[in-house]
């Protein structure tokens, strides 16, 4: 029910100042994102890498209006991967279109989505390509599967929630791009997209069994127990190891989760968001339980009582 109030919040931009300086709400983005800087977020992939588990890092940034902006999302990027490289971290990057200006010019960001590529392909890392709100959905699929010949060490995610994923599944591995599976996170209207969560998940589990038989290295992203527990039986029933997809979760959710999958035997990726642009991320987390806030609120009382 809270669900559509944290994502309309997510884009007020008016609000993002205010709440951004908040000390209090900074503390909560904290449980969800490594923190401001790249050595933040390097800290937490060598505890990640340290408990058998990859990485995925997201410097956080998205709808940017200016090309100034992109062209430094994009050196942000490019600087991840050197540190990726030189601490030996297990380690790749997702990255968002409207981070490189897909609003300002297309032209812009496929031209600096392949400055990433290159160097990611020069030092044999993959770039993952975030999925936004379903205004970007086919703009997104167009630009990576137009790239992903040259750079195939690209790939996409796809959304449960979108009535058109089942077609998408079939598209791009037909093709042999690598994808991530979600349900999605974002407000999507009930004319594209499954209003209820019961239609949500069964999607998922459907384009899950598409993409565990046919697709290259799918990575099942939820915290979902009865979709992760489906992705292990089918696969069991299908005679596929364990090394041909991975599990992903997000930083700061679920560690039991993470613990228990790795201690399976199971490869397990998580995305690891920093920098200081968490407002709209830390509001989707919030949409996705907003349970969180309260516990939080609570944490907070509770301190303050004892103090
Ligand atoms: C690695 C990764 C990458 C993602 N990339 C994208 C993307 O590119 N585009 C996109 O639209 N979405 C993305 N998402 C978000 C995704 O679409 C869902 O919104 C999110 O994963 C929550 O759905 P769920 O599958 O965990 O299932 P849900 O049914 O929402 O949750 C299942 C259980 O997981 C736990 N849980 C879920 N969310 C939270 C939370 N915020 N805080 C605490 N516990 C929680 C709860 O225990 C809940 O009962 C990504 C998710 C992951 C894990």
């Amino acid at each position: 029910m809270l669900r559509a109030p944290f994502l309309y919040l997510s884009r007020r931009r008016g609000l993002q100042r205010f709440v951004t300086r908040q000390k209090l709400t900074a503390r909560l983005a904290y449980r969800f994102v490594a923190g401001d800087r790249l050595e933040d977020a390097v800290r937490v992939v060598k505890e990640v890498n340290a408990r058998g588990l990859t990485a995925s890092l997201d410097h956080l940034g998205e709808n940017v209006t200016e090309e100034r902006a992109a062209g430094a999302a994009t050196e942000d990027y490019l600087a991840a991967f050197e540190r990726i490289a030189t601490e030996r971290l297990d380690a790749n990057v997702s990255v968002k279109l409207t981070q490189l200006g897909l609003d300002i010019s297309p032209d812009l960001c496929r031209a600096l989505l392949e400055r990433i590529l290159a160097r990611a392909r020069q030092l044999d890392n993959f770039v993952r390509i975030d999925m936004e709100g379903s205004a970007y959905t086919q703009r997104t699929l167009d630009l990576v599967l137009a790239l992903h010949e040259k750079y195939p060490n690209c790939g996409v995610v796809l959304q449960s929630y979108l009535f058109r994923t089942l077609e998408d599944v079939q598209r791009v591995n037909a093709l042999g791009v690598r994808v991530r599976l979600v349900k999605g996170a974002y407000d999507e209207p009930p004319s594209i997209a499954y209003p209820k969560k019961s239609d949500v998940d069964a999607c998922y589990e459907k384009a899950m069994r598409e993409l565990v038989l046919h697709g290259v290295y799918p990575a099942i992203a939820t915290h979902d127990d009865r979709l992760i527990e489906a992705t292990r039986a089918f696969a069991r029933e299908h005679g596929i190891s364990g090394d041909r997809f991975e599990f992903q979760l997000l930083f700061g959710i679920r560690r039991d989760l993470q613990e228990r999958l790795r201690k399976d035997g199971y490869r397990v990726r998580i995305y690891v968001p920093y920098g200081t642009e968490w407002y709209p991320y830390l509001m989707r987390r919030l949409a996705e339980r907003p349970a969180n806030l309260l516990f939080f609120v609570r944490s907070v009382l509770r301190e303050r009582r004892a103090a």
